[in-house]
């Protein structure tokens, strides 16, 4: 299949083709893409926030987060909340800048670049392609900064933040699949799988007072993974929802 039929006519992904675009404090438009911004928040992007902000998930989801009805029928989509002054800022926003610049979202990481996967079967494993969007009022692309899509995603550390945007993406597949059919939105399936991806702190309380890890074939690394990384305890979390709602997953009953 070639790349060409892969997209709608006049989205060209970028390839290896150079790109100019800064993004610093001494541009005009600075922060002003932080402002009335619409942000989904993906999992991964709940639990570096709320690490970087020294609090639990559960709290950075009430004061941080809204959860509204998005493209999947099936499963909330979690976005950002923004200040009630009457600016409709991003809360992390201050006079210098972003207050949470190292452990900002996927989205805010990935401008002005948009990703998309090509996840069909003839492929050994996703492709990744980059387009370059351009609105007016940034005017990084003004700066005579060359870079290609790669270089950018080098330099915004994007390549963990996808790493784990795919796990979440296979999730997100699952879920539009209406897994709990009968139980209807807000039932008890769709509240846990809700918290293993948006609460992980809760999970983590939940997983161990039911000893759910203990059902399952797991070498003492990877206990001791679970136990101290959020990471890793999201990655047995989203293989748990496989587990339950598909019966296919990496993890074996003992
Ligand atoms: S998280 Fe940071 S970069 Fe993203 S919108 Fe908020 S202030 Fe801007
Ligand atoms: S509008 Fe563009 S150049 Fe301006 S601050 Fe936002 S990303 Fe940077």
């Amino acid at each position: 299949m070639s790349e060409e039929k892969l997209f709608p006519e006049g989205m060209e992904p970028l390839g290896k083709t150079p790109f100019t675009f800064s993004c610093h404090p001494g541009v005009s438009c600075f922060t002003i893409c932080c402002r009335k911004v619409d942000l989904v928040l993906y999992p991964y992007d709940v639990l570096r926030l709320k690490r970087a902000l020294g609090i639990n998930s559960e709290e950075f989801m009430r004061k941080f987060s809204r959860v509204v009805n998005g493209d999947n029928p099936y499963f909330p989509t979690v976005m950002l909340s923004l200040t009630e002054d009457g600016k409709g800022d991003c809360p992390f926003l201050t006079t210098e800048g972003c207050s949470v610049y190292e452990h900002r979202p996927t989205d805010c990481r990935t401008y002005p670049l948009e990703r998309a996967l090509d996840r069909t079967p003839d492929r050994r494993g996703p492709n990744e392609f980059y387009f370059l969007t351009h609105h007016d009022y940034c005017k990084g692309h003004d700066e005579n900064i060359e870079t290609t899509a790669r270089a950018y995603v080098r330099s915004q550390h994007l390549d963990q933040y996808n790493t784990y945007n795919e796990l979440w993406t296979e999730i997100d597949t699952l879920f539009r699949t209406n897994p709990w059919a009968g139980e209807g939105a807000g039932g008890a399936g769709q509240q846990l799988a809700f918290m293993i991806c948006y609460n992980i702190d809760g999970f983590r309380s939940f997983a161990l007072e039911r000893n759910i890890l203990a059902s399952f074939k797991l070498s003492k690394q990877v206990r001791r993974d679970i136990a101290l990384h959020d990471e890793e305890l999201m990655k047995f979390g989203f293989e748990w929802l496989k587990f339950l709602f598909t019966g296919k997953s990496s993890l074996i009953r003992k």
